[in-house]
Parts: structure tokens; sequence; C-alpha cells
């Protein structure tokens, strides 16, 4: 049996790409009996500025929409990462353990701080809080997009390091990294950038709770490129490529059943078509997600539930952690 931790930031409202690249894996890997616990993980989002008034509601969002895609709370651990004070904690401990040079090489700090002009430690220290999020649970396995592949890679090493200096405690964490082209959807605006929920533009995506309007235009406006066939090719032809990843990830068909299938059809008669496998598959999550946003205090009850289970698990971590490295006797 595994131990599977992953987590979702929320920035915005969950999209396809966090639903190809991560969500409807961890539905998978629930399904198939493995010790399962998701976090919401507010306070790595915190790391970028976020409205006070609007970050409340994107974490009930965010936690109803992960349980509108199939995660059950009641096999599933699912939390609220801030109501677990050990995370913060524990990143602590971590951060002392790793080097200002090993942070400054990972590819999503250079991402995400490359358009700043003042860069919070915070988004520096980001992913010693994620591995902290993953060994506090001592999970086995991180079902993940390809853009945190190096990420799982520095938890592992972070293990490693805890367990040399302070006697073995942890096993080292593998990431699950599809390496299918579902794993990094790409921007409907700019298609060779990753599906992001923090972009500017929210045409850039489709999120869950998009109406069948909104992706079909959406959709429509996607940029592709002056060739009209529909063929396969990612590295030149980005834009009508994503739009087959999305359409094989939604049906289960090749590229070349598509191809086939297409053959007469020029890009644009393809984009509705592909609106139209969207828009149906995304509708029965969107039903589920409406209801459970109807009913506020049930879905806090589930947090609470969640953030009861998950606190236990931390603060046994935790308590061995102090223990051995001299925090306590
Ligand atoms: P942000 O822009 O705020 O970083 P995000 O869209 O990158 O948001 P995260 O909360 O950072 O989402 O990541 C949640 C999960 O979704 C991670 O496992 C990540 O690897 C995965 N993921 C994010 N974007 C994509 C994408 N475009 N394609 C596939 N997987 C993705
Ligand atoms: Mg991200």
């Amino acid at each position: 049996k595994k131990t599977i931790f992953s987590g979702i930031q929320p920035t915005g409202v969950l999209h396809l790409g966090n639903y190809f690249g991560a969500v409807r894996r961890w539905v998978e890997l629930q399904e198939q009996g493995h010790n399962v616990i998701f976090s919401v993980v507010d306070l790595h989002s915190i790391t970028l500025p976020q409205d006070p008034a609007t970050l409340h509601s994107q974490i009930l969002n965010m936690a109803a929409s992960l349980i509108a895609c199939g995660i059950d709370p009641a096999r599933a651990v699912l939390f609220q990462q801030s109501r677990v004070s050990e995370h913060a904690q524990f990143n602590w401990v971590l951060g002392c353990l790793t080097t200002l040079a090993r942070l400054g090489h990972l590819p999503q700090y250079k991402e995400k701080s490359a358009s700043l002009k003042e860069v919070p430690l915070g988004l520096y220290v980001y992913p010693v809080l994620q591995a902290a999020d993953i060994l506090l649970y001592r999970a086995t396995h991180v079902p993940v997009g390809e853009d945190q592949l190096q990420h799982i890679q520095l938890a592992a090493h972070l293990a490693r390091v805890f367990n040399n200096k302070y006697g073995r405690t942890f096993r080292l964490p593998h990431s699950m990294v599809y390496d299918d082209a579902t794993g990094r959807l790409r921007s409907l605006r700019q298609p060779t950038k990753k599906m992001s929920k923090s972009e500017a533009d929210p045409r850039s995506r489709i999120e869950l709770t998009d109406t069948p309007d909104q992706i079909l235009e959406k959709l429509k406006k996607a940029v592709t490129d002056h060739t009209s066939a529909v063929y396969y090719d990612p590295e030149a032809r980005p834009g009508v490529s994503n739009l087959m990843t999305m359409h094989n990830a939604l049906t289960g068909l090749s590229y070349d059943e598509i191809r086939a299938q297409c053959e007469g059809k020029d890009t644009g008669q393809y984009k509705l078509l592909v609106a139209d496998v969207v828009i149906e598959h995304l509708r029965p999550i969107r039903q589920e997600l409406t209801r459970l946003l109807e009913d506020k205090a049930h879905l806090v009850g589930l947090l609470d539930l969640g953030a009861a289970r998950a606190k236990a698990i931390a603060a046994s971590t935790w308590a061995e952690v102090r223990r051995k490295v001299g925090l306590s006797e």
C-alpha cells in the first residue's frame, strides 16, 4: 500500500491542467485503495500576493472542487494546510538543512520570480515547505504535474539529509509524474507556456466552473497557427497539439485516431468538436460543485474532520523530529 500526498494551491479555480496533471490521478489512486492525503495548500498560495477577502472563499471553493472531481473525504484525508501548524514548524527545521544555492536553481522559482522587482522570501522557501508537507505524512508517492518534478526531488534529498544527520526517520518520496503531454497542459493564449491558475488572463485556461458558453468561447479563441489540417506536432504546432492532448485525455482516442477522425476538418471546426467533449465532461462536475457550495456548513464540517485527521499524523511525525533533532527529550 502506498502513502500518497499531494497538494494544490487556492490561487484560483481548478483548471483542466490541474485536473489532468494531478486531481484526476488522485482520484484513481484513492479508488485503488491507497492511503491518500490531499491538501489545499493555502500557506503556499500566499507566497505571491492574495486578496484576503477572496482567498478564504477560494480555499472553500478549491476543497469543494476536489470533492466534485471525486475525492471522497471519508476515504481520503482532505484538509487545509494552515490548519495543521506542524507544516510551518517542520519547514523551519528543513530550511536549516538546505542551502540558498540549491533553492535558487529551481525552475519554478526562476519562472515566478523573473517578473518581480522584489522577491518574497516565501517564494524562495516554497519547495522546503513542500518537502515538509510530504515528509510529515511519510508519503511514499507524490502525484504531480511535470512542473513539480524538481520539487519532489528536493523533498527526497531533504529526507536523505535528515536521515544521515539524525538517523533513519523518513522513507524517500517518489514523484508520480506522468511523462505524457497531460502532465503539462498548455495555456490557450500562449501555448508554449503551461496553463496556470495565477496567469492574469482567464482566457488562457478552462476552469472547472466555466459555463458551456465560456468553454466554447475560450476554445474558439485558443491560439493555434496558420495550418488548417489537424495533426499532432507539439514542437512546431503547440496550439493545436494542446487541443489534441485535451481531446486524447478525455476520450482515450490516440493522436492518430483523432487525426483520422478529423480528415477534411480545419482547426476552426476541430475547436468546436473539442469544446463539445470538454463541456460534456465537465458538466456533471460543475453540477456537483454547485451543489456542494450551496451547503457551506457541511463543507466546513468536512474540512474540520480532515484537519483533525491530518493533525494526528503530522503531530506524531513532528514529535519524533523534535526528539531526533534534540529539541525535546
Ligand atoms: P499557480 O499558477 O498558482 O502556481 P497552478 O495552476 O500551477 O497554479 P498548482 O496549485 O501550483 O497549480 O499545482 C497543482 C497541481 O497541478 C500540481 O501537481 C501541478 O503539477 C499541476 N499542474 C499545474 N499546472 C499544470 C498544467 N498546466 N498541466 C498539468 N499539470 C499541472
Ligand atoms: Mg503552480
